[in-house]
């Protein structure tokens, strides 16, 4: 029996029954705009506060920074090319088992709120395992149609499914949000800057209004887990004490400021590890000591960030610097004592890691590790891919780029990542250059081969497995513009 297998018995055994789970992730939200990665401005509160209950990664990265691709490796645990989702549009293939089947297949009442296009049913078929997964949203605005479902209508059909589910049953929850996605919208009641637009330069136009999309998402998250951390049941757990790995990181990729948008009060610029003063309201209420009560699970975590204007480019799916690829990933669990690690972990782990916190074993064929079983070590080597971004009118065209090479391909192992665009390499050390700002790949031409060669075992080792092309409707096609995905 493994270390995994060994730490699921002991852990359903401290359980003593199964948890709520809830995979809750935001569409495109980069970690740096959260308070809790170090974001000047106050966009997160509520984040913040399960960040503050929660172990922390400030090591993470989504495999291609798309979406379906994104959260399909999630959910199968397995690279988008080795089940055929390399681009959005792709769906699923038939006999690839994801974790909701095995929350399914274990008695767990399973649920999705969705709310990005390219995920519902008759595009990506990620759907499967969930008694309820609710993609109905086909809104028009301003005569265009919206590619995506606003975090309030999210919060409140989250918040009716989990009134009606089946109370004997534990349930699994995957709630999506996906505002921060453009088109941005501006909301001015979460304006992080008090600048005059007028006075603003482009760039800061554009992360105003993406850091006030942030907001708006994080004030209905705030609603829906006010009511999961009100709901708290179950056995009472180890005393959230403050011993977590201590932090390798403080939190910034540096890569904020720069363009002097600022105007942060300060408020927001929280570690995310102090909890102080900031319990959920039954914690206040009702148990002033702070110990844990709860039988429930949280993964939160975002499909992939968002390039806005740096390295001269706005938007995701295209490129694979940090600014796309670097994620949120924090996990809130019984027994788990809330703190900061910088481990390296990717979006394979999720699966794993949402099976191994709910005491089930990982189904065959899943390659992420349970990061909190068992912490990935600092030397892993991560390959991300993109395969581009945006998604052809044509059928036809659309099963050629299926098959295409990826765009960019990238390793990150021991701090240093390497781009390869062909005959220019770029080669970044990202603890003392979290921008990707000082190309290194000349001065360092060994290194630089010596991470190629990682790619093509890599390449190697992980074989494409066919694609699975969609359908498209007039309306399909229409929503991918409005989210900026046709060509
Ligand atoms: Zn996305």
């Amino acid at each position: 029996m493994n270390l995994a297998a060994v730490y699921a018995l002991l852990y359903s055994a401290l359980l003593g029954t199964a948890p709520n789970v809830v995979l809750l992730s935001v569409d495109t939200l980069r970690a740096d705009f959260l308070g809790c990665y170090g974001c000047p401005y106050p966009t997160s509160p509520h984040v913040d506060r399960l960040a503050a209950e929660s172990l922390v990664f400030d090591d993470a990265v989504c495999e291609v920074p798309l979406t379906a691709p994104s959260m399909s490796s999630m959910l199968a645990s397995r690279y988008p090319r080795m089940i055929g989702m390399t681009r959005n549009g792709l769906r699923l293939p038939a006999g690839i088992q994801t974790v909701a089947q095995e929350f399914q297949n274990a008695g767990y009442f399973t649920f999705c709120v969705q709310s990005n296009w390219t995920l519902k049913t008759k595009l990506s078929h990620i759907d499967r395992g969930f008694d309820v997964y609710d993609d109905h949203f086909h809104q028009k605005r301003w005569g265009i149609l919206k590619g995506e479902r606003s975090a309030d209508e999210v919060t409140r059909i989250a918040l009716e499914c989990l009134r009606d589910r089946p109370p004997e049953k534990p349930f699994f929850a995957w709630i999506h949000y996906s505002d921060p996605h453009a088109p941005y919208e501006f909301h001015k009641q979460f304006a992080p800057a008090n600048k005059p637009r007028l006075f603003m330069k482009r760039t800061e136009t554009v992360r105003r209004k993406y850091a006030s999309e942030v907001a708006f998402t994080d004030a209905q998250i705030g609603l829906l887990l006010d009511v999961l951390l009100s709901d708290r049941e179950g056995t009472e757990a180890a005393s959230p004490d403050k011993s977590g790995e201590s932090g390798e990181s403080d939190g910034s990729d540096g890569s904020d400021g720069s363009d002097g948008s600022g105007g942060s009060d300060g408020s927001g610029g929280s570690d995310g590890s102090d909890g102080s003063g900031r319990g959920y309201p039954l914690r206040e209420r009702g148990d002033p000591a702070g110990r844990r009560r709860d039988n429930l699970v949280i993964l939160f975590v975002a499909d992939h960030g968002e390039s806005l204007y740096e390295h001269d480019y706005l938007g995701h799916g295209r490129r694979i610097y940090h600014h796309e690829m670097r994620i949120p990933f924090m996990v809130y669990a019984p027994g788990i004592a809330p703190g900061r690690t910088g481990v390296p972990v990717r979006g394979v782990d999720v699966g794993s890691t949402l099976l191994g916190l709910a005491g089930l074993q990982p189904l065959p064929g899943m390659l992420g590790v349970n990061v909190i079983a068992d912490p990935p070590p600092a030397g892993r080597v991560r390959v991300v891919e993109t395969y581009g971004g945006a998604v052809p009118k044509l059928p036809g065209a659309r099963k050629r780029m299926a098959a295409a090479p990826p765009q960019f391909q990238g390793v990150i192992a021991d701090g240093w990542k390497l781009i390869c665009d062909g005959a220019s390499p770029e080669l970044y050390y990202l603890p003392e250059d979290p921008g990707e700002l000082d190309n290194r790949a000349t001065a360092e031409t060994r290194r630089v081969s010596g991470m190629k060669a990682l790619i093509e075992r890599w390449d190697r080792e992980t074989r494409r497995g066919a694609s699975e092309e969609a359908a498209l409707t007039e309306d399909d096609l229409r929503a991918l513009e409005a989210l900026g995905y046709v060509e």
